[in-house]
């Protein structure tokens, strides 16, 4: 077959697993094979992989997950991720650069204090704290250390992923001694934001089976906060349509190997394009050195990235792509900055 064809390629590899969900040749593996083939061709067209993928010349937002708590480290913290997101600045080496200062600002603030500076799955420190508003408080000395504005400049985002604090009923955080129904645990949510301000995005507020839940949260924060999708989408674009026509989230969570093939995550960016939705792209917990990621982010003009702290090679393999990509595409680059942010700004 002709490699230059992603398209037709990806569906004779769907058609080979043959299943709903590729549980029979796994979506790791196709995925693998599908990005190979994109990658050969792209050598041999003699183009750099996000030109072959797409023509878009978009510099996404980095989103840094600094604080890793939940599933992700061994500290009594509920929410999985703290990010920061580097929105105010024109381009994105800047961006990155001021959140790699933050990262280490973050790092002398936590020795100071005689917390742990190991790391998590994600590269983010994981310090044995238990309330959520704790390390929402040392995000925010660190930026206004690093000499930047909490908000304005660099705001902050969580990944909650409130699907492993739900137990089908209620919502549950141990680490606040909090139990409570959908419209406690989304109070809860409001409270955290009206708190803190430079919250700009919340991934995962709801377990990705309580429609409810979402609708309620994207009624109550979706004006003004982006609100994201990731276990509730899948990068499935049939999880999505049925988000849009409900209300239930403002931005997709773009993980590649959730739905298996380049063909299908593309899929699923522009339809959350055309519903006004903003995207970001995403990698895993696990992940390998691959940077194709970038490149994808790129081509596809999701306009935000989240690839975990700047630390560890598997994480800063794709910021350092997005660094020569930037560098290749010159003035031609565009960085949005907060305007690709789903719902508020
Ligand atoms: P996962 O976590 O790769 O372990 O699913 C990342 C995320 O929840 O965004
Ligand atoms: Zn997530």
């Amino acid at each position: 077959m002709d490699g230059r064809d992603s398209e037709k390629i990806d569906r004779a590899l769907i058609n080979a697993d043959g299943s709903e969900d590729k549980s029979n040749l796994g979506a790791n593996a196709i995925l693998a094979a599908s990005l190979a083939s994109a990658k050969a061709a792209a050598i041999f067209c003699e183009k750099p992989l996000y030109e072959f993928l797409g023509d878009g010349k978009t510099m996404p937002a980095p989103f840094l997950n600094i604080i890793n708590g939940g599933a992700h480290a061994d500290n009594g913290l509920d929410v999985q991720e703290f990010m920061i997101a580097p929105l105010g600045f024109s381009d994105f080496s800047s961006a990155l650069f001021a959140g790699v200062e933050v990262f280490h600002t973050l790092k002398s603030i936590l020795a100071q204090r005689g917390l742990s500076t190991a790391v998590g799955d994600e590269g983010g420190f994981a310090p044995d704290l238990r309330r959520t508003e704790d390390a929402l408080d040392l995000v925010a000395e660190a930026i206004a250390k690093a000499g930047y504005e909490p908000g304005r400049q660099i705001g902050i985002a969580l990944d909650v992923a409130a699907g492993e604090l739900y137990d089908e009923r209620e919502y549950h955080l141990p680490g606040e001694k909090f139990r409570g129904d959908a419209a406690a645990f989304v109070k809860k949510l409001s409270q955290w934001r009206a708190n803190y301000p430079m919250i700009v995005s919340i991934e995962d507020g709801c377990a990705e089976e309580d429609w409810d839940g979402w609708r309620l949260l994207t009624e109550k924060l979706g004006g003004a906060t982006q609100l994201v999708g990731d276990d509730l989408f899948v990068t499935n674009s049939v999880r999505l349509q049925k988000g849009a026509d409900q209300n239930a989230a403002n931005a997709l969570l773009a993980k590649p190997n959730q739905i298996g093939t380049l063909t299908e995550t593309r899929d699923a960016v522009r339809l959350a394009q055309s519903c006004g939705y903003g995207v970001m792209m995403s990698h895993r917990s696990g992940e390998t050195e691959y940077a194709d990621l970038a490149d994808l982010a790129v081509a596809l003009n999701a306009g935000q990235i989240k690839t975990g702290a700047p630390s560890r090679g598997e994480r800063t393999a794709k910021y350092n792509r997005l660094l020569r990509i930037a560098e290749a595409l010159g003035d031609k680059a565009k960085f949005s900055g907060a305007n690709a942010l789903g719902g508020g700004k």
